[in-house]
């Protein structure tokens, strides 16, 4: 095992990593700029180290001043966190040269299955459904639009190098077409150095559900199941929850062993996520790999009761998983929200500065993954993502219940979040019962507020509804084989059984 890891990375995800370390004996070593010298993953850390200042480039993206750390403090791994360098293939070769672990895939894995275009192809090698589009960065503008003429509109411009929702347009008609191109592409070169674009077919409310994957060094890979992001505020995931509604054992099985299959077929390792549509006939078309830890994991451990930060670490120091996925038995059902330092009234514009107070939520069921404590500012160079509120239970309805008494108890004051939202979210007929996809929230937020006499969208939770979930979630106990967990044959047994039974526990619960 380790000696001592430096994590590349800051906020939540380095706080959340360095606990995994600190519970497996191994010391941790946190690297931070300028504005982060009084943030919370420096204050925990074993050891910290100034890497310059704030803008990126110049500090979280530098894999020389990171490597230097890493060799000058004596660090025998690096765990690079989501973001910033994570999906880097520079990364895991410069720790190769440096004698350093890379704790993350390989950066011939990461190549063969972080580029969208090159996972397609992959995806297409490996008997695995595509979105239908092009497999190859396209050059010219000109060859793009007559592909989608052939294809049909509406398209989906789309980065090569793709992540946050960033280098991407919707294209309905030929007239719109060189303005998206123009804009996705310089949007791209801004975000990712890189402008290269390709096209995919533009699915109408697809469902966005991934499976989180395992891989050892041994030959081993097993999938965790799916997470059901469908959530999103244009094409970013807002709430992550498991298992998903829709999901039935045997689509699961089959989601399952397409992403592991392709996992093989990349020769990747460690932890990765295999992203998909699925259509309204639950058909599902791959999307994306993404090579790292994602934001939204917690819902998974939460599940499925592993700690996927330790057993990343475990299998990049060489061990073997210690168990198959048959013998994954997760229980019940998680819900993570994302709270952001965000001003809802101003278009969910970033909205950083000091914490004054703060008031976070615990009891049962609840976990918060954040970076951030009373006093500290929080700085406008990075995402201001503040904390992760993720609420377990043995069903959804008491999941949902959890959560929206953890937002009840969650305030802060001196800067804006975006907690309203989530109150409202957690509020609406259509998320209770689960018929979501992904334009669903953009499509939400295009109307007034729906609960009267809350048009800023912070509606107070209702009591009469948390009391009914509270007993759904009585009833549900007493019931011996109605745990949701991922293989029982409860709710999620059928799409339309789980129909039946959302719309009468919405006719139950709602005023
Ligand atoms: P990123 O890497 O930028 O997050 P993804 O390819 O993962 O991009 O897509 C992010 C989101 O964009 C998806 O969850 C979905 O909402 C939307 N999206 C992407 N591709 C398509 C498509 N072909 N049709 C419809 N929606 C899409």
């Amino acid at each position: 095992m380790f000696r001592k890891i430096l994590i590349a990375n800051r906020g939540e995800i380095a706080v959340r990593i360095l606990r995994a370390c600190r519970e497996l004996g191994i010391r941790s070593v946190a690297v931070f700029s300028d504005v982060d010298r009084k943030s919370l993953h420096v204050r925990l850390a074993d050891e910290a180290f100034p890497i310059g200042p704030a803008a990126s480039r110049e500090s979280y993206l530098s894999k020389e001043k990171i490597i230097e750390v890493a060799r000058r403090s004596g660090c025998d791994a690096i765990h690079p966190g989501y973001g910033f360098l994570a999906e880097n293939a520079a990364l895991p070769r410069a720790c190769t040269e440096a004698g350093i672990t890379f704790i993350g895939p390989s950066a011939e894995a990461m190549e063969a299955l972080g580029s969208k275009t090159a996972g397609r192809q992959l995806a297409r090698r490996s008997d695995v459904p595509t979105v239908p589009g092009a497999n190859e960065p396209i050059e010219n503008p000109d060859d793009a639009q007559a592909l989608s003429q052939n294809m049909g509109y509406p398209i989906l411009l789309k980065a090569v190098a793709g992540g946050g929702g960033k280098g991407m347009r919707v294209v309905t008609r030929d007239s719109e077409f060189a303005p998206a191109w123009r804009d996705a592409s310089s949007e791209a070169l801004n975000a990712f150095g890189d402008a290269r674009l390709y096209l995919e077919k533009y699915l109408e409310k697809p469902r966005h559900i991934e499976i989180q994957i395992l891989a050892d060094s041994h030959g081993r890979v097993v999938s965790l199941g799916e997470r059901e992001c469908s959530v999103q505020r244009r094409h970013q995931k807002v709430i992550e929850e498991a298992p998903s509604l829709v999901v039935t054992p045997e689509l699961r099985k089959k989601m399952g062993d397409a992403a592991v299959r392709l996992a093989r077929a990349g020769g990747y390792v460690n932890a990765g996520t295999v992203e998909f549509l699925v259509d309204a006939h639950l058909n599902f078309y791959f999307l994306e790999v993404n090579t790292r830890l994602q934001v939204e994991h917690p819902v998974t451990e939460q599940v499925t009761g592993l700690d996927l930060v330790k057993l990343q670490i475990a299998i990049a120091a060489g061990h073997r998983l210690p168990f198959a996925w048959e013998t994954i038995t997760p229980r019940g059902h998680a819900m993570e929200v994302r709270l952001y330092a965000e001003d809802p009234d101003n278009n969910f514009f970033p909205s950083p500065g000091k914490i004054l107070s703060r008031h976070a939520p615990s009891g049962p069921g609840i976990r918060l993954d954040e970076g951030v404590y009373e006093g500290w500012t929080v700085p406008m160079d990075y995402d201001p993502l503040l904390s992760k509120l993720i609420a377990w239970g043995n069903s959804r309805e008491e999941t949902i219940a959890r959560l929206r008494r953890a937002l009840e108890e969650y305030t802060v004051t001196g800067i804006k979040t975006n907690a309203g939202l989530f109150r409202r979210i957690l509020a609406e007929p259509d998320f209770l019962r689960g018929e979501i996809h992904t334009k669903w929230l953009d499509e939400l937020l295009q109307r007034p507020a729906a609960v009267a006499g809350f048009p800023d969208g912070n509606p107070k939770p209702d009591r009469a509804a948390d009391a009914a979930a509270i007993a759904a979630a009585l009833w549900h106990l007493n019931q011996p084989e109605k745990s949701a967990g991922l293989s029982s044959s409860g709710q999620n047994a059928s799409p339309s059984r789980w129909k039946q039974e959302g719309r009468r526990q919405q006719l139950d619960r709602l005023p």
